[in-house]
């Protein structure tokens, strides 16, 4: 789109490398300021992402950068999701040498996920794709981070000057400040749907000048929180009564952690009865021990139950199997029960081998808690497909399928638009990527119609020069 050698020296070229009309594969190269030379004095990377779809990634992720790899100084992570970091391996097998920076949970949070990535694909991919992601590359990619707190100013050069702002996505997430001499430019990373149960409210947008804003939910709005966490416990008290099995798919990082906050407050008031829940999924156990170890980020009322009861993570009933024969038998165990396990789209994890023993019952139901992206297991239940195919059977789908979208990690449209317009004074043009197209689009629609801003809805390779 822009010619390089046309920008003067106050300029930096924002590229839209990947992750602009997809949901997953977040990817952004920030280059710039020109020296006399013409040359970028600094290249700078916000996420490294893996494209994910039918499988953990695609194809597309093995393939060569856009830019080389060596030349990129620093690498700025918003938050731990494998959409956002999951190329690193990639990235440092490819020649990267920089710095990586996230605030501190998601230093902590980083090498587990990336480790069970390096695990499923292990397994699933040929030869060539476990050389990049190969346990001594894994290593490499999560060791030397350097941890910077939300609102601590980190420096690059003078004038150059990088803050993380809370994003209440998940445990660590941040949207991305980059204050350019006088010109603001912020990454937005993830936007939690605030309030959560376990996380501050995502901080104001303030006086930005340019914004690369995620519309995963542009097109969309989200069941009220108090009517969600109503659903949950109408679908528990449903079960409880069938007499069957509720599987409920999840992520292991913070949708589990807030499931099971939820859940234990609902028998601390007695709401449900207590019922033999499963947490099966080595990682989110995993995780679930690092958040006990960050509980300064957590917000006041889940920091209150902390200081008032030992363990919000634990409650009477709850079983955790991070032992595969304890998996298995969980089939033995009277019903009724409850499964929470991994993955959160069906695209892998131990909840597929649940749904290949549950889902011709018409007693059990299954309960979809987030975003299911195109291609998966997950999306094919959503979009009420009457047979799946699960570990080479052909499974007819007599359980009940129940959706709560209110527990998706991300803003609905209407909070997307909240949020960009608290800097609608300031902002020069918004930039919505991290969507899919129709969703992308609609959102870049009310920004322009509600908000009287200019917006562009760029397209993956895309680049485009910022005036500073
Ligand atoms: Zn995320």
């Amino acid at each position: 789109m822009v010619s390089w050698v046309h920008m003067a020296k106050t300029q930096y070229k924002l590229t839209f490398c990947s992750g602009a009309t997809t949901v997953t594969g977040a990817d952004f190269l920030l280059e710039g300021p020109l020296d006399e030379s013409g040359r970028p004095l600094l290249r700078i990377l916000v996420d490294c992402g893996l494209v994910q779809g039918e499988k953990l990634a695609t194809e597309a992720n093995w393939e060569p950068f856009a830019f080389d790899p060596a030349t990129i100084d620093y690498l700025f992570i918003t938050h731990a999701h494998i959409d956002h970091i999951g190329r690193i391996p990639k990235l440092v097998h490819d020649g990267f040498r920089g710095k990586i920076i996230a605030t501190p949970p998601t230093c902590a949070l980083a090498r587990p996920m990336l480790l069970d990535t390096a695990a499923i694909l292990s397994r699933d991919l040929d030869h060539k794709l476990d050389q990049v992601y190969t346990s001594e590359i894994v290593d490499r990619s999560t060791t030397g981070w350097t941890a910077v707190d939300y609102g601590e100013p980190f420096e690059l050069v003078p004038g150059l000057t990088v803050k993380f702002y809370n994003a209440g996505h998940i445990l660590g997430s941040a949207y991305v400040e980059f204050m350019l001499g006088g010109t603001k430019v912020v990454f937005s990373g993830d936007l939690g749907n605030s309030p959560s149960p376990i996380l501050p409210d995502t901080t104001p947008l303030k006086d930005a000048d340019y914004l690369l804003v995620e519309s995963v939910y542009g097109d969309r709005l989200h069941e009220a929180r108090d009517e969600r966490r109503d659903m949950l416990k109408d679908v528990l008290l449903e079960n409880y009564k069938k007499g069957g099995t509720l599987i409920i798919p999840t992520f292991s990082l913070e949708r589990t952690q807030e499931v099971i906050f939820e859940i234990h407050q609902m028998l601390e008031e007695k709401l449900i009865p207590r019922m033999p829940i499963y947490l099966d999924s080595p990682l989110a156990i995993e995780i679930t021990d690092i958040y006990r170890k960050q509980i300064k980020y957590f917000n006041p009322t889940i920091q209150e139950h902390v200081s008032r009861h030992d363990d919000p993570f634990i409650f009477p009933g709850l079983v955790v199997t991070p032992e595969a024969q304890d998996s298995k038998n969980i089939l033995k165990k009277p019903d009724p029960k409850v499964i929470i396990a991994g993955s959160g789209m069906s695209s892998g994890g131990r909840v597929v081998h649940h749904e290949h023993n549950y889902l011709s019952d018409p007693k059990n139901t299954l309960l979809l808690i987030g975003y299911q992206s195109v291609g998966t297991l997950g999306r094919k239940l959503e979009d009420g497909a009457k047979e799946i195919a699960v570990d080479r059977a052909l499974i007819p789908v007599r359980a009940t399928i129940r959706k709560i979208s209110g527990y998706s990690g991300h803003k609905d449209s209407d909070a997307l638009i909240a949020f960009i317009a608290t800097s609608k004074n300031t902002l020069k043009k918004v930039y919505t990527v991290m969507g899919e197209p129709k969703s992308t689009t609609f959102l870049a629609q009310r920004v322009r119609n509600e908000l009287g801003l200019a917006v562009e809805s760029p397209s993956g390779g895309d680049s485009v020069v910022i005036d500073c």
